[in-house]
C-alpha cells in the first residue's frame, strides 16, 4: 500500500508538495477549504533581490534554480522576465549591490540610455538601476492549477470546499474523518489555528495587502520594475498587476490605512508618470493577508512525528525548493530532518511562544 498523505491547502505549496509527493509513489489527498488562498493574490515575482539574512538569500536563491528544473519537466507558467531594480539610491545603492554580489547574485548596473532600451515606453527612466536577469514571474493561480493537475494526473485526489477541523492520525473535517499516514499543514493564514489543536505554536504576523490590475495595454513593459512608484509588471493578457504599497515585500504594517479606491487611486497616481503614452485604468482591487510567520521568516518542518508544516510569505519564489527538500524529509520518514539549508526555518524555533 502506497503512504497516504493528506496535505491541508491547495495554494502553492500545497499544488507543489502534492506532485513531488504524488510523483514519488505517495497515495495524496488534497484537502481545501476555499477559505481564500494568497497564491491568488500573489504579485508572482520570483526573486532573491530581497532577503532577510543570508540563508533566507540561499534559500530564495535555490528557489529560482528549483524552478528552472521544475519547468523542464513540466508546462509551466513561467516567464524569465529579470527585474529592474532603482529602490535605493546613492550609497544605498552601492550598499545593494555590493551586497548581492558578495552572495553570488547575478547583477548588471543599467544607465539611462540602457534603460530606454529595454524599456522604451517607461517616461521616466532612472539614472541608474540594477537589472536581475534571472528573476521570473509566475501567473500565481495558473502555476498552482497547473501543479495540481500534474499531480492529479500522477493520481492525486483533491477534495474542496471541505474544512479541516483537527489534525489525529489523520483529518477530522466538517465532512467527516480521513485517515493518513501523515498530515502536511500547507494552510497559508490558517496553519496556526490547525496547529493549536496539537499544542504547537506558531506565531504570525498580521500582514494585508491591497494588490491592483489594470485595464488590458498593449505590449508595453518587458521586465518587473521595482523603484520609488512601488513594483509593476505587465501579465501576458495586457493587464499591468501591481501592489498597491511600495516596496511590498517588505511592507511592516498591521492596518491598512487606506479603503481599496483610496490604495489604488494612489498607485496609479504614482504609477502614470512612467507611461506617459496611455491612461491607466484599474479594474479589480484584491485585498489579501500574506501569510508572514513571527520572525519573517518561513516555518518548515515536523510539528509531531506524522505532521509536517509549509508556512511563509514569498511562497511564490519558495514553492519549488521547499517541495523538493520538504518532499525528501517526508519520504524519508518520521525522524527525519536533514535539510542543512531548512536548519534555520524549523518551527521549534517558536516553541514555547
Ligand atoms: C498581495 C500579495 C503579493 C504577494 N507577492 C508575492 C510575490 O511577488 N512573490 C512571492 O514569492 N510571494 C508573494 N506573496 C506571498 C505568496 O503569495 C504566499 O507566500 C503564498 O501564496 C503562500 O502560499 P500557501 O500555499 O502557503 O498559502 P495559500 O495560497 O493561502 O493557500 C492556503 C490554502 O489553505 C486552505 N486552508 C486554510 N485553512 C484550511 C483548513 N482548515 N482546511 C482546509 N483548507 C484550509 C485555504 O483555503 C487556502 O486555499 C504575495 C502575497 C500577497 C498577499
Amino acid at each position: 500500500m502506497p503512504r497516504h498523505i493528506v496535505i491541508i491547502g491547495a495554494g502553492i505549496l500545497g499544488s507543489a508538495l502534492a506532485y513531488r509527493l504524488q510523483s514519488a509513489a505517495c497515495q495524496v489527498t488534497v484537502l481545501d477549504a476555499g477559505a481564500g488562498s494568497a497564491t491568488d493574490a500573489s504579485f508572482g515575482w520570483i526573486n532573491a533581490s530581497f532577503y532577510l539574512s543570508e540563508d533566507h538569500f540561499h534559500f530564495r536563491h535555490a528557489g529560482l534554480a528549483a524552478y528552472t528544473d521544475l519547468a523542464a519537466q513540466l508546462t509551466l507558467p513561467l516567464r524569465q522576465l529579470g527585474c529592474l531594480n532603482w529602490e535605493y539610491t546613492g550609497a544605498e545603492f552601492d550598499a545593494y549591490e555590493a551586497g548581492l554580489q558578495a552572495l553570488g547574485y547575478p547583477t548588471e548596473r543599467i544607465d539611462q540610455e540602457r534603460f530606454s532600451q529595454l524599456e522604451p515606453h517607461i517616461g521616466t527612466p532612472p539614472e541608474q538601476s540594477l537589472l536581475f536577469a534571472t528573476e521570473a514571474v509566475a501567473e500565481p493561480s495558473e502555476l498552482r492549477a497547473a501543479l495540481l493537475a500534474a499531480a492529479q494526473s500522477a493520481g492525486a485526489r483533491v477534495i474542496r470546499g471541505v474544512r479541516v477541523t483537527d489534525i489525529e492520525n489523520g483529518v477530522h473535517t466538517t465532512a467527516g474523518f480521513i485517515a493518513a499516514d501523515e498530515v502536511v499543514v500547507a494552510a497559508g493564514t490558517g496553519a496556526p489555528a490547525l496547529l493549536r489543536g496539537l499544542d504547537v505554536s506558531l506565531p504570525m504576523l498580521k500582514r494585508p495587502a491591497y494588490i491592483i490590475e489594470t485595464a488590458p495595454l498593449p505590449p508595453m513593459l518587458a521586465h518587473v520594475l521595482a523603484g520609488p512608484h512601488g513594483e509593476v509588471r505587465q501579465k501576458p493578457d495586457g493587464r499591468m498587476i501591481a501592489p498597491t504599497s511600495v516596496a511590498h515585500q517588505a511592507d511592516g504594517r498591521s492596518e491598512l490605512d487606506q479603503t481599496a479606491e483610496e490604495a489604488a487611486a494612489a498607485t496609479l497616481a504614482r504609477l502614470q508618470p512612467m507611461f506617459p503614452a496611455r491612461d491607466l485604468a484599474w479594474t479589480t482591487a484584491t485585498l489579501a493577508h500574506r501569510p508572514v510567520p513571527g520572525d519573517g521568516l518561513p516555518v518548515i518542518g515536523r510539528v509531531a512525528p506524522n505532521v509536517y508544516v509549509t508556512v511563509m510569505h514569498s511562497g511564490l519564489t519558495l514553492a519549488a525548493i521547499t517541495a523538493n527538500l520538504a518532499a525528501a524529509e517526508i519520504l524519508d520518514g518520521p525522524s527525519n530532518t536533514t535539510s542543512s539549508m531548512l536548519a534555520p526555518f524549523r518551527p521549534e524555533r517558536f516553541a514555547g511562544r
